[in-house]
């Protein structure tokens, strides 16, 4: 299902040309008109979700094996020495097209990372709470 007004809509349905590295029946798979290093690619589902939450199993399971597949080809043929598989839901994620995609992103040693973070120290008991929380809550 598409919906209206979604750029992501019209990129995955040939309705607006972007470059494009790979199309199948479920998704296409472009480069990133603002890409965080050379060859910086979309994989796009054609049927609309917001987020992951959104999508449908079948697809969020595909576009993890076509990521690896992409992925493997992108790391031989960019000759990049790394690759980022990130997907963000949500605008506090840093999500700005709210129509699923999975970001692959190359990587290259002489490049500084841009993808890290602080890391954090746990409160007292806050590791286990968290993971008991979790437990009890899933299905
Ligand atoms: P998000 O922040 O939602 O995870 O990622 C959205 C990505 O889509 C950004 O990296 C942005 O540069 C890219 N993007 C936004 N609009 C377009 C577009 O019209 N064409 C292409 N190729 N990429 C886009
Ligand atoms: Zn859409």
């Amino acid at each position: 299902m598409r919906e209206e007004n979604c750029i992501f809509c019209k990129i995955a349905n040939g309705e607006i040309p972007a470059n494009t590295l790979f199309e199948n029946d479920m998704f296409k798979v472009i480069l990133d008109l603002a890409p965080a290093s050379r060859g910086h690619a979309l994989i796009i589902p054609k049927d609309h979700g917001n987020d992951i939450f959104d999508l449908d199993d079948k697809v969020v399971g595909e576009a993890l094996i076509l990521a690896k597949k992409l992925g493997n080809v992108m790391m031989k043929e960019f000759d990049c020495d790394g690759l980022n598989v990130l997907q963000n839901n949500g605008e506090a994620a840093g999500q700005t097209v709210f129509h699923f995609h999975v970001h692959l992103i190359p990587r290259y040693k002489e490049e500084k990372k841009i993808l890290t973070w602080f890391q954090g120290t746990p409160g007292e008991n806050e590791l286990e709470q968290l993971s008991e929380k979790i437990r009890q809550a899933i299905q």
